[in-house]
């Protein structure tokens, strides 16, 4: 009870007004897995926010969570409000303020492209002239044009995305909230949504995405929540956590035997991870990481700036695209 009323203060405070979602001590079992466990965020309004971490980390289900698909454990004392909504109580409110691009591509394959698209504009009762309207406007702002009377068949991977993102942005929602973009689509499609996503948050809507694309996330995201094992690790703008948390330069030495010919002092003041079977050499002087590069041959190691997907292996030992 006192973790409850704690929760709810905490959500009616003066924050409010200005958050677009705040969550507190968010929990979601099945059976005995916690899919999420604890886990506390306030997102403003018109940024960009995504969840990042490897398969099985619980992101979906947390954005599951924010648009009222997954209800979160009711015993845990956790609280949510999205755009002043409760989930538990509203999810109405919240799907007419929301588009959602769901992680599968979930098309009528029966339906043309355009059928596609009005079938979804009748669910927000839009009138057909309006609905038609926007149609046009939605599928020419994804470049999808051209498709109109195409059958989702005929549609490649990256137009199938575009669509379903057309389609979340019919009811011109406060919120889109995409569950992993662009798994699987090539790099140009990729630079293309991001570029329709930095638009969409000029404009001010507020943007939720979960990834386990360290590079989306750097590209597009405000802040970050990164999450292992249901758990949040860290939050924050990805480039700051980078800098704050970690050596700027790491060397990648590709197999040990090279890694095992390198002068030993020149590593006494560097951070070495071997957890994995690229050895990690983390260094706040490139000259010193250079110096070393020269006693191994071109294509046994790589020098480069660190990312987070160095600072999600130096939080948790494992790499962002492990399957847990
Ligand atoms: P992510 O989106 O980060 O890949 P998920 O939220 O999909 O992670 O899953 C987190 C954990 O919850 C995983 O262990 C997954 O197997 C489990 N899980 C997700 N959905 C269900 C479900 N409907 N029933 C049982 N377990 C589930």
């Amino acid at each position: 009870m006192l973790i409850f009323l704690n929760a709810t203060i905490f959500l009616f405070g003066e924050n409010m007004n200005k958050a677009a979602i705040i969550a507190k001590n968010l929990v979601k079992s099945y059976g005995k897995e916690k899919a999420v466990n604890g886990v506390d965020f306030s997102i403003p309004k018109s940024v960009c926010y995504g969840f990042l971490g490897p398969n099985g980390a619980g992101k979906s289900t947390l954005m599951k969570m924010i648009y009222g698909a997954s209800r979160r454990d009711d015993n845990s004392g956790g609280a949510m409000k999205v755009f002043g909504y409760d989930p538990h109580l509203n999810s109405l409110a919240i799907k007419f303020i929301s588009g959602v691009v769901p992680q599968d591509n979930n098309l009528d394959e029966d339906l043309n492209v355009e059928q596609n698209l009005k079938i979804f504009s009748r669910f927000f009762n839009i009138p057909t002239p309006l609905a038609e309207e926007k149609i046009d406007e939605l599928l020419r702002f994804m470049e999808l044009g051209e498709k109109k009377k195409s059958k989702i068949k005929q549609l490649s991977g990256g137009m199938k995305r575009r669509l379903i993102i057309a389609r979340a942005l019919l009811n011109d929602p406060d919120l889109l909230i995409l569950d992993e973009p662009t798994t699987g689509l090539d790099p140009q499609v990729r630079q293309l949504i991001w570029e329709k996503l930095r638009m969409l948050k000029r404009k001010g809507m507020t943007i939720l995405l979960t990834t386990h694309y360290m590079e989306e996330a750097f590209q597009i995201c405000d802040s970050v929540l990164i999450m292992n094992k249901g758990e949040k690790i860290m939050e924050g703008n990805p480039k700051l956590l980078v800098s704050k948390h970690i050596e700027p330069y790491v060397m990648e030495v590709y197999a040990r035997e090279h890694y095992e010919r390198l002068n030993n002092a020149a590593l006494s003041s560097c951070r070495i991870d071997d957890s994995t079977d690229v050895i990690r050499i983390y260094c706040s002087n490139h000259g010193q990481l250079t110096m070393l590069g020269d006693e191994l041959n071109p294509g046994e190691f790589l020098l480069r700036q660190s990312n987070l997907e160095d600072l999600f292996l130096k939080s948790t030992g494992s790499t962002l695209n492990a399957r847990q």
